[in-house]
């Protein structure tokens, strides 16, 4: 087995496993920034959360929150691990990296910390450059919990809604497809969020990017893998008709209403390595290509610099100290 990443260079084995496509180390691990409690409340761990907005470096840039929510043990961390590798090889064309590496970041698989619901940040702010020669701040944010009871499913509604609230774009990862019960979960959710923001000016929509990620998608000759089948997908799942019940015609247009941008992705299947093998630790070489060449579509579309979204509040867009003000302001809500 050699020890050389893909540019080539030979490193020690202690070392290999956590080098990048660029050959810089991946910094940083998860930071729990909001927690629930054994009886169900909601805390923000202020300081850990000032350890990274409000840095000297960080604290007057703009930034842009990219959340990974929806049911547990679905692939979201695994997802948020190739972010990582993306925006941590500052988006080179080799950011896949080498084919032997195990995939590290935000746990997946579900560690100990399976059964916690709350909001992890993974710690390292990323920069990058706009068009405009601004340099912004990129954090990745990843959501816990199960819907096993009834009390979860509340604490999964506010967790969802808090993530909504706080990220500039909102990917929803599901899978194989969308089914109503996903919709009606969505407009639980964002009910909850919508409520929570009554200073809304009403001019803007409460919320910005919703991204549905469909993992394992199956009919490719229905519908083809990427953007262009999610778009297709998703624009047979929010019609609106006057045949539907009035109920199904009401979650649609609650849906639209609440995002500024609404789109769909879907996924290929990662093989069955992937899905059952227990000893599998995320190398590219036990991933299907067809699922490597979506990622490869589906990342940059999400985090390239000339596609970054901002997070904006009532149509301003936020810097991290002030975000830091939001988190506070916006767990209070759900507290009491
Ligand atoms: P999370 O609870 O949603 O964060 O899920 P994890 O990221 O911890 O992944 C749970 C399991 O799903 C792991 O065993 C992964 O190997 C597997 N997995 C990751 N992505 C996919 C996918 O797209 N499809 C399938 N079927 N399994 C996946
Ligand atoms: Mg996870």
């Amino acid at each position: 087995q050699s020890n050389s990443n893909n540019i080539g260079f030979q490193s020690s084995p202690g070392l290999d496993k956590s080098l990048s496509a660029t050959g810089a180390p991946l910094k940083g691990h998860p930071v729990q920034v909001v927690i629930t409690t054994v009886d169900h409340q909601f805390e923000l761990d202020e300081d850990a959360l000032a350890q990274i907005l409000l840095q000297p470096n960080v604290r007057d840039k703009k930034i842009s929150i990219v959340s990974v929510a929806g049911s547990f043990r679905k692939g979201k961390s695994f997802l948020l691990d190739f972010f990582l590798r993306f925006l941590n090889a500052d988006g080179l064309p080799d950011w896949l990296g080498d084919e032997e590496a195990p995939l590290e970041g935000f746990s997946w698989r579900g560690g100990s910390d399976r059964d916690t619901t709350g909001i992890l940040i993974w710690s390292e702010p990323f920069f990058l450059k706009t068009r405009s020669g601004e340099e912004v701040v990129v954090l990745l944010m990843d959501t816990q919990g199960a819907f096993d009871s009834e009390s979860t499913v509340k604490d999964c509604a506010t967790i969802f809604a808090l993530s909504t609230m706080l990220s500039s774009v909102q990917v929803f990862n599901l899978t194989q497809n969308i089914q109503e019960d996903d919709l009606q979960h969505l407009q639980l959710f964002t009910e909850y969020g919508r409520l929570a923001l009554e200073d809304n000016d009403n001019v803007s929509k409460p919320f910005q990017a919703l991204q549905f990620l469909i993992r394992d998608w199956s009919f490719p000759y229905e519908a083809p893998y990427g953007a262009a089948g999610g778009r297709k997908i998703l624009e047979k799942r929010l019609m609106i008709s006057d045949k539907q019940h009035p109920e199904l015609q009401q979650i649609r247009k609650h849906i639209s209403s609440c995002f500024d941008k609404i789109s769909c992705f879907l996924l290929p299947h990662p093989g069955l390595r992937v899905a059952t093998n227990p000893h599998f630790d995320g190398r590219l070489k036990d991933i299907e290509k067809d699922f490597l060449e979506q990622l490869q579509v589906l990342t940059p579309m999400l985090l390239a610099k000339e596609n970054i979204v901002l997070k904006e509040i009532n149509g301003q867009k936020v810097r991290c100290e002030e975000m830091m003000e939001y988190f506070k302001a916006y767990i209070k809500i759900y507290q009491g």
